[in-house]
C-alpha cells in the first residue's frame, strides 16, 4: 500500500494544505487538498473518497472534484457518515452555492453516495473499510483500510482523548493520527476534541496495552504555526516510547 501525503496541516497556505491521503492513487482519505494537488489525469483515476467528519477543511474540495468530473461525464463514489451527506447538501451542493451534484447530471451524477455505518466492513474495490467512531463532535468517523495484499492502516481524521474504545476494533500497521498544537495548547485541544503529544502519549500507552504492540506512526493535522513546538514534542515522545512517529508533510510517500 502506497500512501501520497496531499496535505497534511490544519491550516492552508503556500507552505501548507488540508489534510488529505491518496492510498495506491485510487482511494482517498478526506478531501482537503484533492483537486489542487492532482492533475486531470490523477483526479479521473480516483475511485472513492472516504469522509471522516463534516468540518469544512475535510470535505472543502468535494464541490471541486464534483465539477471537473462533470466536464469529463466522470464520477466518483463517496463513502462517510449520513451527517457529511446532509451537510454537503445543505451548504455546498445544495443548487445554490453550487448544483446537486449527487443527483446531477441526472444520467449519471458527478458523485455517488454510500452511508457507512460503525463497525460495517465495506468493500470498495478490492479494500475492505471498517469505519470507527472517535471523538469529535456529533459522528466522526476513523477508517481501517485493508489493502488487497493484506496491508493495514487506520487513520484517525480529526479526534480528541479516549481512543480505547477504538482501538479495540482496529490493529493496523500503520496508524496516521492528529496531533493538532502542542503541549502548551491542552486546554484549546479538551475543549475542541483535538490531540496535543502529550495527550497521544496516553492514547498510544492505551494501544500497547490492549494490542501488545505500537504501529509504525504518522502525525498529521498540525497547526502550521506551531510546528515547530510540536515537531520537538513528538521527538521526545518518539524516543520516550521507542517508537517509530513522523511528522506528515505535504508530498511525503509511506508504503506499508
Ligand atoms: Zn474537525
Ligand atoms: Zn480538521
Amino acid at each position: 500500500m502506497n500512501i501520497r501525503v496531499l496535505g497534511a496541516h490544519n491550516c492552508e497556505s503556500v507552505d501548507s494544505r488540508f489534510v488529505c491521503l491518496l492510498i495506491d492513487d485510487i482511494l482517498m482519505l478526506d478531501a482537503g487538498a484533492l483537486t489542487s494537488c492532482l492533475s486531470w489525469q490523477e483526479q479521473l483515476r480516483l475511485q472513492a473518497i472516504l469522509l471522516t467528519h463534516q468540518h469544512y477543511d475535510h470535505i472543502r474540495d468535494i464541490p471541486a472534484i464534483a465539477i471537473n468530473l462533470f466536464f469529463h461525464d466522470a464520477s466518483v463514489s463517496i463513502f462517510s457518515s449520513q451527517n457529511v451527506y446532509d451537510a454537503l447538501t445543505t451548504y455546498m451542493l445544495n443548487d445554490q452555492t453550487y448544483p446537486n451534484f449527487f443527483e446531477f447530471p441526472v444520467e449519471n451524477p458527478s458523485v455517488s453516495f454510500t452511508a457507512v455505518v460503525p463497525y460495517r466492513q465495506e468493500h470498495i474495490e478490492g479494500y475492505t473499510v471498517l469505519p470507527v467512531p472517535v471523538n469529535h463532535g456529533a459522528i466522526a468517523l476513523g477508517y481501517q483500510v485493508t489493502a488487497p495484499d493484506g496491508k493495514v492502516l487506520f487513520y484517525t481524521g480529526d479526534t480528541g482523548a479516549g481512543l480505547s474504545d477504538c482501538w479495540e476494533h482496529i490493529s493496523p500497521q500503520l496508524l496516521i493520527i492528529e496531533v493538532s498544537a502542542p503541549n502548551s495548547y491542552q486546554d484549546y485541544a479538551t475543549e475542541s476534541e483535538h490531540l496535543t503529544p502529550v495527550m497521544l502519549a496516553q492514547e498510544l500507552s492505551s494501544f500497547q496495552a490492549l494490542k501488545g504492540y505500537l504501529p509504525e506512526i504518522v502525525v498529521v493535522h498540525m497547526n502550521p504555526q506551531l510546528e515547530a513546538e510540536i515537531a520537538a514534542e513528538i521527538t521526545e515522545l518518539a524516543s520516550q516510547l521507542n517508537a517509530s512517529i513522523t511528522l506528515a508533510r505535504e508530498g511525503m510517500q509511506i508504503r506499508v
